[in-house]
């Protein structure tokens, strides 16, 4: 049992989110939302314990799919970072913001950088793309995510200066903005080999993810007196991350998806 604490941990904590909205405001809709992210992620994370190959792929179409097709399209919520400055200006304590505040800015104290391994819809579809492994050195353009991240508000404050700001605007641009993201991503991915270029170089949601999973509860962590410095973790890590140490400053550390690929390939299970 003692390998399922983690995934019982993970439900639990989206079910008490789910029952303390739902009571707090009396919509159904937040019960019913979040039990159904816990699950996926409780469920995906303990076939990931169990050892079961499409752990990891089975949370993120459950979860990324039914927020890009369900609350995105049909609901027409932006849940892009376009969304989050559009509900935060208008005053709106929505679940725009909610989605913000528990995966992206507050949640990653506890959980890292798992959206971005397990849940996002745009990295859903890259991690489908051939080349899993980057195939070259890190690029330093990694400024660009705070160019994109500026040009955001700046959008969304120009379409309330000039009083476009509607619900109908923003899922136009929800929906203009995920195809350019994929493209984008695609593109990317194949010019510099590497599945993750668009996460590493230009997703502006990083500003607010990567400092706060500095101090991540759940991380890798590496027993060093156990390596034996064979790399193969290195080799296998999608996001260049230096796991074969144990410290939060180790190089990209704040790039881990904990996408567990690392742990499988130690010879000596060094990673935990
Ligand atoms: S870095 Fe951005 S695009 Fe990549 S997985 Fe995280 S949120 Fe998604
Ligand atoms: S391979 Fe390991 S260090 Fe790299 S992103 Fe996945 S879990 Fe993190
Ligand atoms: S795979 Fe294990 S033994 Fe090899 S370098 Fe990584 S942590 Fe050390």
């Amino acid at each position: 049992m003692k390998k399922y604490k983690t995934p019982i941990l993970l439900f639990a904590i989206f079910e008490i989110i789910a029952i303390s909205l739902w009571l707090a405001t009396g919509n159904l809709f937040f019960l019913l939302n979040f039990t159904y992210i816990g699950l996926c992620i409780g469920v995906g994370s303990a076939l990931q314990a169990a050892g079961k190959k499409y752990a990891r792929e089975f949370v993120q179409f459950g979860v990324g799919a039914y927020m890009l097709v369900f609350l995105g399209l049909i609901c027409r919520e932006n849940m892009q970072i376009e969304g989050f400055w559009y509900y935060l200006l208008s005053g709106v304590f929505g679940a725009g913001v909610l989605h913000y505040l528990i995966a992206k800015i507050f949640g990653p104290l506890l959980f890292g950088r798992g959206w971005c391994g397990y849940c996002c819809w745009t990295a859903m579809i890259l991690d489908l793309l051939p080349y899993k492994q980057p195939q070259g050195p890190r690029k330093k353009i990694g400024y660009i995510r705070y160019i994109v991240f500026a040009l955001s508000l700046i959008l969304v404050l120009l379409l309330f200066h000039f009083g476009k700001a509607t619900k109908q605007t923003m899922f136009m641009i929800f929906l203009v903005g995920n195809l350019l993201y994929y493209v984008v991503g695609i593109l990317l991915a194949i010019a510099f080999k590497d599945n993750r270029a668009f996460c590493k170089y230009i997703c502006p949601i990083t500003v607010f993810l990567k400092p706060m999973s500095y101090y991540s509860w759940l991380r890798v962590r590496c027993d060093e007196e156990k390596c034996i410095q064979c790399g193969k973790c290195l080799e296998v890590c999608p996001m260049d991350v230096e796991v074969n140490k144990d410290s939060r400053d180790r190089i990209n550390a704040t790039e881990c998806i904990l996408c567990n690929k690392c742990k499988k390939v130690c010879p000596v299970k060094a990673l935990k």
